[in-house]
């Protein structure tokens, strides 16, 4: 845990944050500033960074496929269509540096993103 990390604290209950999925490795909360009718923001308990420090073969990015996945299922956005997103570093859009995935879904989505 990086005690200065706000998804760390999240993690930790030291900030509130409304569940929708854990388990011993991933949690997923409600966005406090949804972008979409569904917006969650799925992050690995344990802190990286972001994407840039996971290491190669680290099974956390696919496991977090999945539990997108299964949300995806579960929030009955998956036939419609939605979107899963990583935005790392400042420029890439990143504010909390603790690696996370935006799934995104309940209306359509623009391309390119902004
Ligand atoms: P990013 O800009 O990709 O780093 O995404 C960070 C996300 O965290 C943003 O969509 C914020 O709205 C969200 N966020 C920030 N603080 C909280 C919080 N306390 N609870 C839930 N989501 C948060
Ligand atoms: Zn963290």
């Amino acid at each position: 845990m990086d005690p200065d990390c706000l998804f760390c604290k999240i993690n930790a209950g030291e900030i509130p944050s409304t569940k929708v999925y854990e388990d011993d490795d991933v949690l997923a909360f409600k966005d406090i500033d949804p972008q979409a009718p569904i917006h969650f923001v799925i992050i690995p308990k344990k802190h990286y960074d972001s994407v840039l420090s996971v290491p190669a073969g680290d099974p956390i990015i696919s496991h977090i496929m999945t539990v997108a996945n299964r949300l995806a299922l579960k929030y009955d956005i998956a036939d419609a269509g939605f979107r899963l997103v990583n935005n790392c570093g400042a420029a890439g859009g990143q504010t909390v540096p603790h690696l996370h995935f935006h799934l995104l879904g309940g209306r359509d989505m623009q391309w390119p993103p902004g």
